[in-house]
């Protein structure tokens, strides 16, 4: 097994519908990252690591590890990951990467984070760094999902993070979330391509339309979904960002389409 492949242990799972759970795992000093980066995380299976790629959704100066996971019919990984219980070993690769990072961005007034599903995970972490509160004047995270049970860490978003005791003021005063349901009647309805697309979600924000001036935009979700708004944010002359050079945009797939 690769020496950069870590054994943590399971502290917590958390089954917040019967198809997404959130695992909380001891953390490695060396283990290191940035908010919005991600790393292969997995199991020992018929003897050889099986690991998948995950985004972290702990802050980085916490001192667990968080992740927020599917659970795919069959999938490799999942149909495994979602038995796990505390005390069992996961492994953890400690090489940790990704582009959904605040240096990738060009210093802006507000921050979209748009994400569809798990796609939260990235900005979970994003929205506990203080330092997204001293970049722009909004934050706006919006999340996409189904169902109305699919909507984790609404409580966390709405209710914990405003207490923070550290920068639980600026989240009061500039975190904005928006959570969208396609299948259920709710208060925000709709895809989160229409909703931006149509300009309805900066009328609801009373923002005006998205722009290349004062806006920045991190996307994470299904492929579809993330290649379309890339798509319709080129044609409006927004410039995508990388690790080779900040830009207006930046996305990330949560998963890969087989
Ligand atoms: C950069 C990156 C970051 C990722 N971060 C996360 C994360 O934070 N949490 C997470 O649960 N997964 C994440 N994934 C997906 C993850 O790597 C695995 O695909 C997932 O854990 C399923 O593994 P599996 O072996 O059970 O099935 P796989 O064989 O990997 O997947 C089977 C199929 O299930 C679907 N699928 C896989 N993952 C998802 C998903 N998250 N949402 C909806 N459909 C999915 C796809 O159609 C895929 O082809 C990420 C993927 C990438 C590329």
């Amino acid at each position: 097994m690769s020496s950069n492949i870590l054994e943590k242990t399971v502290i917590d799972v958390h089954h917040w519908t019967d198809s997404l759970f959130t695992l909380k795992l001891t953390r490695d000093p060396g283990f290191r990252f940035e908010s919005g980066q991600f790393a292969m995380i997995g199991l020992m299976v018929d003897g050889r690591p099986l690991m998948r790629a995950y985004s972290m959704a702990s802050a980085a100066y916490e001192d667990h590890l968080e992740f927020l996971s599917i659970k795919v019919p069959n999938g490799p990984l999942t149909s495994r990951l979602q038995h796990v219980k505390p005390g069992d070993t996961i492994l953890v690769n400690k090489k940790t990467t990704g582009t959904l990072i605040l240096d990738n961005l060009l210093p802006g007034k507000r921050l979209y984070l748009l994400a569809t599903g798990t796609g939260l995970a990235p900005f979970l972490s994003i929205v506990k760094d203080p330092a997204v509160y001293e970049r722009y004047d909004q934050v706006v995270l919006v999340h996409g999902v189904r169902r109305v049970s699919d909507l984790v860490y609404g409580d966390f978003i709405q209710y914990h993070l405003p207490e923070n005791e550290f920068f639980g003021e600026e989240a009061r005063h500039k975190l904005v979330y928006y959570p969208t349901v396609t299948r259920e009647p709710y208060v925000h309805q709709g895809r989160i391509t229409e909703l931006a697309k149509s300009g309805k979600l900066f009328e609801d924000l009373g923002n005006p339309f998205i722009n290349t001036a004062e806006d920045r935009v991190m996307i994470c979700g299904n492929p579809n979904m993330m290649n379309e708004l890339a798509e319709w944010l080129d044609g409006a002359g927004f410039k995508q960002g990388s690790n080779a050079g900040p830009g207006h945009y930046v996305i990330e797939k949560a998963f890969a389409e087989k």
